[in-house]
């Protein structure tokens, strides 16, 4: 991420980006110093050296699966499955994958971890008994729009049903986010039932995912929150620093750590080959901003369902200074069947990550049961 200063502006490493796009400080003393030819430098500026950068990431997120599998030279061996049933899949709930978390994909390989996690499968149309669409009863938590309660002294925002990614087994995917507030005076209900209970020491930020929101309206919405005096906390469910690391601007972190809100991201990385690249980078940002880094996971058939897996994955988080939090039994949402790993093989996996790990890597192995106090412990 180099300096996108107008080409009269400072250059070199103590570039911190034009004063007229807010306070992003983008420019890392390491980071070389692109020239900028033309006289434009927004045009000129790599896309992610862009206080918005990560929006054009997203939009040129790859959505076509006949491109992913081009991209990944996958054409001959999954082009005749796709055509079949996995256009059926992709209707419901469309392939969405940014360009940097393809990157890191093994090409050529159909059982990659991270492409199983967004590739539209035909299995995903088989109705399977037990599998349905609210599996975790968010509808019955609802509070007020948008606003989800479940467990004391936390309330859940639903803050937009957008993500940087679809992941295949999402227990959201039929969640009725178009229902979900669309702006922050549209938060106001949910913002007055907080301030309401005082209870309530912690608000979470969920979605879909909020980091897809721009740091406009984060930042209004972290203030209002701010002001309520009974809150201590900020916590963020995003999996963007993952999948989107452009996303973690210096605005970004401004709002999330610039209040007297403690600050807590809660990742979601499910292999350890995610955890490479620019994802690292924007890891060491949130860190360095001082915001405390939780992971969470889902145990997934064939992505990560081995304990050499999970050990990995447990062992690379922590490298890169992120505490393993949770690890979850997938929820029984329609067209995730083909992903359940059985909770006795969970089981077995987390044992032997116990004998092979030291007790602060091993993650709770936890599943969401509807109407219990608190994510039920599976061991
Ligand atoms: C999982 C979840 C939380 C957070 O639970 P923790 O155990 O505190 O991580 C809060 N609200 C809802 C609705 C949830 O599903
Ligand atoms: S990022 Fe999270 S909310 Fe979005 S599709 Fe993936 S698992 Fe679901």
């Amino acid at each position: 991420m180099g300096g996108a200063s107008p080409p009269d502006g400072p250059q070199g490493p103590t570039d911190f980006g034009s004063a007229n796009r807010g306070n992003e400080i983008l420019a890392q003393p390491t980071t070389p110093v692109r020239p900028q030819p033309t006289p434009d430098p927004e045009l000129a500026a790599p896309a992610e050296a862009r206080p918005d950068g990560w929006r054009a990431a997203l939009r040129d997120a790859v959505r076509d699966p006949a491109e992913l599998c081009r991209l990944l030279g996958l054409e001959e061996t999954l082009a005749g499955p796709l055509a079949e049933r996995g256009a059926a899949a992709a209707a419901g709930f469309p392939l969405l994958a940014p360009r940097s978390y393809i990157d890191r994909m093994r090409p050529g390989d159909p059982n990659d971890p991270l492409l199983r996690q967004v590739l539209p499968l035909g299995e995903e149309t088989d109705i399977v008994e037990g599998f349905a669409a609210d599996p975790v009863g968010d509808s019955a938590a609802e509070l007020t729009p948008g606003l989800l309660q479940k467990y004391e002294g936390r309330a859940l925002l639903v803050t937009t049903g957008a993500c940087a990614v679809h992941c295949r087994y999402c227990f959201r995917r039929h969640f009725p986010y178009g229902l979900a507030p669309k702006g922050v005076e549209a938060w106001r209900p949910a913002l007055e039932a907080i301030a309401a209970d005082d209870s309530i020491h912690e608000a979470i930020l969920s979605g879909g995912d909020p980091l897809t929101l721009v740091d406009a309206t984060l930042a209004e919405l972290a203030a209002r929150l701010a002001a309520i005096p009974h809150l201590k906390r900020l916590r963020i469910h995003t999996r963007l620093p993952i999948v989107l690391p452009e996303r973690v601007t210096d605005a970004m972190l401004g709002w999330l750590t610039g209040s007297r809100l403690a600050p807590v991201v809660v990742l979601h990385a499910n292999h350890a080959n995610e955890l490479a690249g620019a994802a690292v980078e924007a890891i060491v940002r949130l860190r360095s901003a001082g915001v405390l880094l939780l992971n969470q996971s889902v145990l997934l058939r064939g992505v990560n369902d081995t304990a050499d897996a999970q050990a990995a994955l447990c062992e690379r988080l922590v490298e890169v200074g992120v505490t393993p939090y949770y690890l979850h039994q997938l929820d029984r949402v329609a067209g995730a069947a083909h992903f359940e790993v059985p909770v006795e093989r969970g089981r077995a996996i987390v044992a032997e990550l116990r004998r092979r790990l030291p007790g602060y890597l091993i993650p709770k192995y936890v599943q969401e049961i509807a109407g219990e106090p608190h994510k039920t412990v599976l061991t």
